[in-house]
């Protein structure tokens, strides 16, 4: 069964039952509160609360779309099997209309009539301390299907929502097919708050999604979504650019394939993001959509090419979804123009930052103790000049340079030179900031301060600095004065924190530090600097990272009575601005040495 057949076939089976067929919206959503729509049901929000009468939009309470979506959540998966950051969503909606009974048994009916798919097992909301069980869905799932084996998962895995920081929510049913979890039905039942509390919702609503390129993977018998007829042309584009080229990579195949799937999607989402508008920059939506191209153009790097091919795969993928979505011829040139410029930038950056280490001397890291380290502390400033010519953000300036100096005398920065470097860097971006701010200001005749904006990343990373700031004293609480900071690394979807500690945490105690940074969070605590003699500094308690590296007068980072650290990064300015913290993995690091890695949830 092609793609275009399973679309038809959906449209079709839910249009027969009473659904009005709604073209996909955009990617970038009208809320505010989203940068992308990342759901089926992103458009239908204002629905689902009772704000907008379907029957008056669209002359029925039942709907049907196939919704273009944009997940960067995912982007550390593409590559497995069945993750992307572009995948299209088949989804059925009802305002107040049909509920839990219905919506079963259309998916079901849909799954294993239409498409004579077997269901593996199900999966339903299990209910916490706050939420009770869905045991309405279990019912019906016995009703339906005596022998179906039916699983039970909590908050994580079944229940929704909200998008954003406040919208409809509810418990979910999961179904498996081969493995994998390809449809997820949603019932809003509950309001959430900003504040996180939950109401019932008096419209009940039916929000469900699944993934085509999983379906397809099914359908078409296939081992994994790059498979498919969605992207085999562009595949085999890759494959056949590969063969031309002598390779120089040592990749093993397992590598390769990776390399080769992260191409296809960051390219197909690139296209898909250039024709609904967004262009690249060091804001936003720019920003994360010229992190797509150029992680793109590392791999590419990776597999061995010099001269880029990946305009060439822009072809293949117009090709598949033209005719499907009129942005994409309407806008081809454009969307090549800009592809081209932002590889082109990346390898005029790229090439300057080779300059900059040719001229510096390095270290091994044994040698970091007795070395002064004048020489490449001064580096995060021609950094900082990097980023604001070429938008390099220093995460990805270290990346690229341990990538471009392999094989060279010295091949990768030391965790010790890397601190130095990025808190150098930040210096310079603080000061470029209030540099900006004062701009604004003046430009603006004082009103002008809200005008500033840092980019998405960029203030993703300040809230995760702060926050480790808040897990390290935390940590500091709840196991022992004996933990210390021994590394510490942040990109814009987590922080990593090592830290000094001789065993395995325990689940209580991971529960209960997460819980005490919430409250932290929670309390509002104001953070704040002030400049002090180091010695001092120590003396009274405060917290220090490498002792060799600060000079006598130290900045200190106070987060209300919590935490005190020498410091002198970015950081939020009060505990508010984070969201949810959450440990999501405990790990060792080496002998001693525990790593923690937490994320703040986020809209997306
Ligand atoms: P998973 O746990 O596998 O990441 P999910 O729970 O995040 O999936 P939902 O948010 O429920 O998925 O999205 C609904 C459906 O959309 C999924 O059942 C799946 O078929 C599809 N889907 C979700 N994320 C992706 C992705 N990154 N790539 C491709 N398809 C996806
Ligand atoms: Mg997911």
């Amino acid at each position: 069964m092609t793609h275009q057949e399973i679309r038809e076939k959906f449209l079709e089976f839910f249009e027969k039952r009473g659904h009005k067929i709604i073209p996909s919206s955009s990617l970038i959503p009208d809320d505010p509160s989203v940068l992308f729509t990342t759901a089926g049901m992103q458009q239908f929000k204002l629905y689902f609360v009772g704000a907008k009468n379907p029957f008056k939009d669209f002359g029925s309470q039942n709907t049907i779309s196939i919704q273009k979506c944009f997940r960067t959540s995912d982007i550390e998966s593409v590559g497995d099997e069945t993750h992307l950051t572009f995948f299209e969503m088949l989804g059925n909606f009802s305002f107040g209309g049909y509920f839990k009974e219905k919506a079963i048994q259309y998916a079901h009916e849909f799954i294993t009539k239409e498409l004579n798919l077997q269901i593996d097992y199900v999966s339903v909301f299990e209910g916490d301390e706050k939420i009770p069980a869905d045991e309405e869905s279990e019912k019906i799932w016995k009703k339906i299907d005596g022998n179906l084996k039916i699983k039970k998962a909590g908050k994580e895995d079944n229940f929704w929502g909200p998008t954003g920081k406040e919208g409809p929510c509810g418990p979910t049913v999961e179904f498996y097919v081969d493995g994998i979890e390809i449809w997820n039905l949603v019932f809003n039942q509950y309001y959430c708050k900003s504040d996180k509390t939950l109401t019932p919702l008096d419209i009940q609503g039916v929000d469900t999604g699944m993934g085509l390129e999983r379906l397809a993977m099914v359908l078409q018998n296939k081992k994994n979504i790059f498979e498919t007829d969605l992207f085999a042309p562009l595949v085999a584009q890759i494959k056949s650019q590969i063969s031309k080229v002598k390779t120089t990579t040592q990749n093993s195949k397992i590598d390769e394939d990776k390399s080769i799937r992260i191409i296809a999607d960051h390219i197909k989402a690139s296209v898909f993001l250039l024709a609904d508008g967004i262009v690249p920059s060091n804001l936003d939506k720019g920003y994360i959509l010229r992190r797509l191209i150029r992680r793109a153009v590392r791999h590419e790097k990776l597999l061995g090419f010099e001269n880029n091919f990946i305009l060439s795969i822009a072809e293949p993928i117009i090709e598949i979804y033209g005719n499907l979505y009129p942005e994409l011829e309407k806008n081809k040139k454009n969307i090549f123009e800009e592809l081209k410029k932002e590889i082109i930038k990346f390898e005029k950056g790229s090439k300057e930052l080779l300059k900059i280490f040719d001229k510096v001397e390095f270290f091994t890291e044994n040698e970091i103790e007795t070395r002064d380290f004048s020489d490449y502390s001064r580096l995060g400033k021609k950094f900082f000049d990097i980023f604001s010519t070429y938008g390099f953000p220093i995460e990805l300036s270290i990346e690229e340079i341990n990538k471009l100096r392999k094989g060279l005398s010295w091949e990768k920065l030391s965790k010790s030179q890397e601190e130095l470097i990025k808190q150098e860097f930040n210096e310079e971006f603080k000061k470029h900031q209030e540099i900006s701010r004062a701009g604004a200001e003046k430009k603006f005749g004082g009103h002008g301060i809200n005008d500033y904006r840092l980019s998405t990343t960029d203030c993703q990373v300040i809230k995760l600095h702060t926050a480790t700031h808040l897990l390290q004293a935390a940590l500091r609480q709840v196991l022992g004065k004996e933990v210390r900071q021994m590394g510490s690394d942040i990109n814009e979807e987590r922080l990593r924190f090592d830290f000094s500690f001789g065993r395995k945490m325990t689940k209580e105690e991971i529960k209960i530090t997460e819980d005490l940074v919430n409250q932290k969070i929670k309390e509002k605590l104001e953070v704040k600097i002030e400049e002090m003699d180091y010695k001092e500094a120590i003396k009274s308690g405060v917290l220090a990272f490498f002792k060799e590296k600060y000079p006598e007068r130290v900045k200190v980072r106070s987060i209300g009575n919590f935490s005190r650290e020498v410091c002198g990064g970015p950081h939020v300015k009060n505990t508010s601005e984070l969201n949810e913290f959450k440990i999501i993995k405990e790990e060792s690091s080496s002998s001693g040495v525990r790593r923690i890695k937490a994320i703040l949830n986020q809209e997306l």
